[in-house]
C-alpha cells in the first residue's frame, strides 16, 4: 500500500472572520492548513501530501505549507479532489482525502482509516447523531426526524486510488464529500468510528475550541529559587517558619527566613512574576522584621489567582548547624499550613558542605528549593 494524502484547502470562504479563507486564518500560532498537514506529516505511512489551493490564494498557501506539494483547485469540491488526485505520484495505490479546516484530527484516526483500506475499496469515518433530530419550516418545528441510519461524516475519508479516479470522472457536480462521488459510482464505503474532537472549523467560535483540543489547558510550570542570610548574634533562627535554638540568629529585614524565601521565590519564578524584593522592597520600613509567611501567602495567592495550584515543594537546606533533621516534620506541617499543599507533597531536607565554603565555615545558612505548580 503507497498512500498518498490531499488536504483540500481550495474554499474562499471567510465566514469564519478574519478576512482571510479559515484555513489560512491562525490557530495557536500557525495557518490552520498547516496544523492539518502536520497531523500527516507526522505518519511514516503516507508517502505523499498534495495540497490543494485556490489559485489565488498560492502565496498564502506557499508561506503556510512550506515544501508541500501544491496543486490548483477547480470551481467545485469534487473538481478540486480530481486536480488533487491527478497531482499524486505515480504508483500511488490509495489516498486519504481530508479537509484542511479539520486541523484536530488524531493520528488514531487517520490510522483506523488505513486499517479499513485492507478491507474495503473506500472507508470513512462517522459518529452517531445523539441530538433529536426535528424537520422545520422557518423558525416552526414540524416533525420528528428519525436517526436510525443516520451519521455525522468526517475525513479523511480513504480509497483505493483507482476506484476514486474512476468515481471522480463522472463525479457528481454537487457532492459534498468524496463518500458522495465514490457512493455515486457504486464504490463501498466502510464506516470507521470518528472523533468528536476532528471539528471542522467553520465559525469563529470553533478557533477556541480547536485550541483547546490541540494544546489542552493543562499547563505545568516548575520554579526554583535559592536564597542566602548570614549569622549574627542570636539564640535561633526560623527556618520554614519554625524558630529553631541555636547559637545564633539570622541576620535579615524581614525574620531571615532563609529555606521560605528561597520557596517564595520558587513560586514567583515558576510565575515568571519577579522575586521577593520586587513585591516586599527591603527599602520599605514596613517590611522589617515581618515573618515570612506574609511573603510565601502572597506567592500562593498570585499562583491562586493566576489559576494554579501547588502541588510540591522541595527544599533543601544548606549549613552545618544547627541540625534540621529533628524539625523537618514540624516545618513541612507548617508549610502545608501556609500554601495549603499536602504534606506529602513537600520536602525540607538538609546538607552540609563538607566544611567547605561560608557554610562549612558557620558564616551563615543557604537554601534552594523547586516547586511545581499546575494549572487547575
Ligand atoms: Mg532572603
Amino acid at each position: 500500500m503507497k498512500i498518498g494524502a490531499i488536504i483540500v484547502a481550495a474554499g474562499r470562504g471567510t465566514r469564519a472572520g478574519g478576512g482571510l479563507p479559515k484555513q489560512y486564518r491562525d490557530l495557536l500560532g500557525k495557518p490552520v492548513v498547516a496544523h492539518s498537514v502536520e497531523r500527516f506529516r507526522a505518519l511514516a505511512s503516507i508517502s505523499d501530501i498534495v495540497v490543494v489551493v485556490h489559485p489565488d490564494d498560492r502565496a498564502l498557501a506557499a508561506a503556510a505549507c512550506p515544501g508541500a506539494r501544491l496543486t490548483d483547485g477547480g470551481e467545485t469540491r469534487a473538481s478540486s479532489v480530481a486536480a488533487g488526485l491527478a497531482a499524486l505520484p505515480t504508483g500511488t495505490t490509495h489516498v486519504l482525502i481530508h479537509d484542511a479546516a479539520r486541523p484536530c484530527v488524531s493520528q488514531a484516526l487517520i490510522g483506523r482509516v488505513i486499517d479499513g483500506l485492507s478491507n474495503s475499496p473506500g472507508v470513512a469515518p462517522a459518529l452517531p447523531v445523539t441530538d433529536t433530530l426535528w424537520r422545520a419550516e422557518g423558525e416552526k418545528a414540524v416533525a420528528i426526524q428519525s436517526r436510525d441510519g443516520i451519521a455525522r461524516a468526517q475525513t479523511p475519508q480513504g480509497f483505493e486510488l483507482g476506484s476514486i479516479l474512476r468515481a471522480h470522472a463522472s463525479a457528481p457536480l454537487d457532492a459534498t464529500d468524496d463518500v458522495a462521488v465514490a457512493l455515486a459510482a457504486g464504490i463501498d464505503v466502510a464506516i470507521v468510528r470518528g472523533d468528536e474532537q476532528n471539528l471542522k472549523i467553520t465559525g469563529a467560535q470553533d478557533f477556541a475550541r480547536a485550541a483547546q483540543i490541540l494544546e489542552p489547558a493543562l499547563d505545568i510550570r516548575t520554579g526554583i529559587g535559592f536564597d542566602v542570610h548570614k549569622f549574627t548574634k542570636g539564640d535561633g533562627v526560623i527556618l520554614c517558619g519554625v524558630k529553631i535554638p541555636h547559637n545564633a540568629a539570622l541576620l535579615g529585614h524581614s525574620d531571615a527566613d532563609v529555606a521560605m524565601h528561597a520557596i517564595t521565590d520558587a513560586i514567583y519564578g515558576a510565575l515568571a512574576m519577579g522575586d521577593i524584593g520586587r513585591h516586599f522592597p527591603p527599602s520599605e520600613p514596613k517590611w522589617k522584621g515581618e515573618p515570612s509567611d506574609t511573603f510565601l501567602r502572597h506567592a500562593c495567592g498570585l499562583a491562586t489567582s493566576s489559576g494554579f495550584r501547588t502541588t510540591n515543594i522541595d527544599c533543601t537546606i544548606i549549613c552545618e548547624q544547627p541540625k534540621i533533621g529533628p524539625h523537618a516534620d514540624a516545618m513541612v506541617a507548617r508549610l502545608s499550613e501556609i500554601t495549603g499543599t499536602g504534606i506529602s507533597r513537600i520536602s525540607v531536607k538538609a546538607t552540609t558542605t563538607e566544611t567547605l565554603g561560608f557554610t562549612g565555615r558557620g558564616e551563615g545558612i543557604a537554601a534552594q528549593a523547586a516547586v511545581t505548580l499546575v494549572s487547575q
